[in-house]
């Protein structure tokens, strides 16, 4: 059986992490990412943390898929002569 996942604040056994969005933010930078964080489901200590990896993803679709809707400038004299 594997060991038991206990805090390593309060020590009670940890079933379940509790996962909380927040934001996350650059040192001097005013854009904020979506983050999560891992906390402990007895006394709140935050255990872990990270980048969201749901909103990245959806943040990577809708970038994709603007970009293939996007109209393509159209430039006549394009390099290759
Ligand atoms: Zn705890």
């Amino acid at each position: 059986m594997a060991k038991e996942l206990r805090c390593p604040k309060c020590g009670k056994p940890i079933a379940e992490l509790r996962l909380d969005a927040i934001k996350a933010s650059l040192e001097e930078q005013d854009r904020k990412f979506p983050a999560v964080k891992f906390s402990c489901p007895s006394c709140r200590t935050v255990l872990g943390a990270q980048i969201d990896p749901v909103a990245v993803m959806s943040g990577t679709v809708k970038g994709l898929a603007s970009a293939m809707t996007a109209k393509r400038p159209q430039k006549p004299s394009d390099g290759k002569s």
